[in-house]
């Protein structure tokens, strides 16, 4: 049986290149790029004001008080989008707002609440309070410069990065293809919801939960119809998923029994089983196989070994598709608010709730089957082996939600 680390490197060496594609900005959240983004231009790309006020010299306005004004003559009006042609001579200054470009002579912005209106006096304000040498003043390239490397190949495009390469002028970002990702699940116990349920028949709700899980993780879900736990139903569908698709998911049917029948399906149509079984819980039964260049992640039908399997082995592999290089889960620092212990013999992902102070508490009842406290946990700690953490022990706590 494998180690969960070794398992993933063999999953993720059989990863392909990404391939490349155009994508909008507006719709590149969640999109890791596929090259480096350098800037083109300097971030401003001009000295400009921070403030609504007027453009001085200084050194004219050292002295100003409210008890002691300075009185300037406004010589000029530069709204932003205006190009700035007036200059600041000693005595005088130009009307600026938010954004216009710093006139030529300025070197400081006095902003409007710091100045009145010269009654009896128009064309000039009052200065009422000084201001030092570049106050107020966004300075060209002061942000970015201009060839800086401001994102690599692999980082994933957030909000704010998006916002940062449109300021730049892109348009476009050149980003990993993602994945259709087929989501079958085999048992013939199994309906769809909205049917009615004989004897013996339970809810199918592994390719739902999944579905939302592979849209996080950036790739595209497909949900195939069920699967009835025969061998000529099982290789039908996987035909089917694998012509369709690049990466293949199912739920159940890869355990020990007899009506077990994803892995002998897999290689009658010409898959290659790359291993079987990994030493975590839950999820021990968990296969991975490769069809030309396509992936079969064979996942256990209990609905938590299936979304915890997917998380710890499918998931990396997903964003690695697509380009991305940080592909492991979020950890986040917490301690235990009561103990956990694992007697096993198999690392314990066990699902914790992590409360906003980072006390991290067992969600009751750890079996594979127990969905309620899926629901409630937003996190998972890696208990090793016939270990007692004690209450208060710091914990890594891999989130996903
Ligand atoms: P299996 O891995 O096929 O032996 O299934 C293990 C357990 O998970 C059984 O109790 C199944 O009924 C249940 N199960 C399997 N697949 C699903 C599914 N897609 N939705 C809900 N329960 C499932
Ligand atoms: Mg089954």
């Amino acid at each position: 049986m494998l180690e969960l680390e070794a398992a993933l490197t063999r999953i993720l060496d059989t990863i392909p290149s990404p391939l490349t594609e155009s994508v909008p900005l507006a719709e590149a959240r969640g999109r890791y790029l596929t090259e480096q983004i350098l800037a083109p231009i300097d971030l401003p790309i001009f000295d400009n004001s921070a403030m609504d006020g007027y453009a001085v010299r200084a050194s004219d306005v050292a002295t100003a008080t409210s008890a002691s004004p300075v009185r300037l003559r406004i010589v000029g009006r530069v709204a932003a989008g205006d190009s700035s042609e007036s200059r600041v001579a000693s005595g005088t200054c130009v009307r600026l707002f938010t954004g216009s470009p710093l006139p030529q002579g300025a070197d400081a912005v006095v902003m409007q609440e710091d100045t009145r209106i010269d009654t009896g006096n128009e064309g000039a304000i009052l200065v009422l309070d000084s201001a030092k040498p570049f106050e107020n003043i966004r300075f060209r390239g002061e942000d970015v410069k201009q060839g800086a490397r401001l994102l690599a190949a692999g980082d994933i495009l957030t909000a704010s990065r998006i916002c940062l390469v449109a300021a730049l002028g892109l348009r476009e970002t050149s980003a990993g293809r993602r994945p259709v990702v087929a989501l079958l699940a085999t048992g013939s116990e199994l309906r769809e919801p909205g049917q009615p349920l004989r004897p013996g028949q339970i809810y199918e709700s592994n390719r739902a939960g999944l579905a939302a899980l592979v849209r996080g993780a950036g790739a595209i879900p497909r949900i195939f119809a069920l699967v009835p736990d025969s061998l000529s139903s099982t290789r039908e569908a996987l035909e089917e998923a694998f012509s369709h698709c690049d990466v293949v998911v199912t739920s159940g049917g890869v355990s020990v029994g007899e009506m077990d029948f994803v892995k002998q399906a897999f290689e009658e149509i010409g898959g290659q089983q790359q291993f079987w079984r990994v030493a975590i819980k839950p999820g021990r039964p968990f296969v991975f196989g490769r069809l030309g260049k396509k992936l079969l992640f064979g996942l256990p039908g209990n609905p938590v070994s299936a979304l915890v399997t997917f998380l710890l082995l499918a998931r990396p592999a997903l964003i690695q598709w697509q380009g991305g290089v940080e592909v492991s889960l979020p950890r986040h620092p917490g301690v235990l608010g009561e103990p956990l212990s694992n007697p096993g013999e198999r690392r314990h992902f066990v699902r914790v709730r992590v409360d906003s102070d980072g006390q991290v508490f067992a969600a009751g009842v750890q079996a594979s089957h127990i969905l309620s406290l899926l629901a409630a946990a937003n996190g998972l700690v890696d208990v090793p082996p016939g270990s007692a953490l004690r209450a208060g022990t710091k914990v890594g706590v891999l989130r996903w939600d």
